[in-house]
């Protein structure tokens, strides 16, 4: 059996960045937020339960989900997000667990659950461990304004939805620093890949 490790981190903290050295070393992932667009793509339960919900609002002219809208919604009202997570949430599991089952058959040592919300939605249940990617909160504020084209506030409002940074810090097995350069990054996660080998050789 295949170790699996949980990988999160706030917004912008560079949980794909990360996932993708990893896969440079030959290490397969699965990203809950593929896997959460997934479950509210076009023709699934989920889209229709929410377009009949919201209206044609939330639909772009193809059909699919306007998920910059939808994403309006929910950050105004916890009440809209504790139901849209009703929704989302057992699909996204039922899906996750069927493609980790799927990593821990195959022949890498070890494999990854990339998911901004390990902790918040019990997928942390389904890992082995939990590597935190932690970075200031004035870089994240950075980081995801510039990737994303958001103003200021509503990066806030993102970060401020999620968990904190201690409280994630406080449940991490391993931490990864990101607040320096990417040759920074490399090192870490090279020293990562050499613990989490030797786990699995351990733990057969
Ligand atoms: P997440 O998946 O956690 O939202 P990303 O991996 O997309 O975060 O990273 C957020 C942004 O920050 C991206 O534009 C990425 O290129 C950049 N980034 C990530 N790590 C670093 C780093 N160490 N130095 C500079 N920029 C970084």
């Amino acid at each position: 059996m295949s170790l699996t490790i949980g990988v999160t981190g706030g917004i912008a903290s560079g949980k794909s960045t990360v996932a993708r050295a990893f896969a440079e070393l030959g290490i397969p992932w699965v990203d809950a937020d593929d896997i959460a667009r997934e479950v509210v793509a076009p023709g699934e339960p989920a889209l229709a339960a929410i377009a009949e919900r919201y209206g044609e609002r939330v639909l772009d002219e193809a059909g699919g989900l306007n998920r910059r809208v939808l994403r309006e919604i929910v950050f105004a009202d916890p009440e809209e997000r504790r139901w849209l997570e009703a929704q989302t949430h057992p699909r996204i599991r039922e899906r996750l667990e069927a493609r980790l089952a799927e990593m821990a058959a195959g022949p890498a040592p070890y494999h990854l659950l990339v998911s901004p919300l390990l902790f918040e939605s019990g997928q942390a249940a389904l890992v082995d461990r939990c590597l935190v990617i932690d970075v200031p909160e004035t870089e994240q504020l950075r980081r995801t304004a510039s990737r994303d084209g958001v103003d200021e506030r509503q990066a806030r409002a993102i970060v401020a939805a999620q968990l904190d940074r201690q409280a994630r810090l406080a449940r991490a097995d391993d931490i990864i620093d990101n607040s320096g350069d990417e040759a920074a990054l490399a090192g870490q996660i090279e020293a990562l890949d050499r613990r989490y080998r030797r786990l699995a050789e351990t733990s057969r």
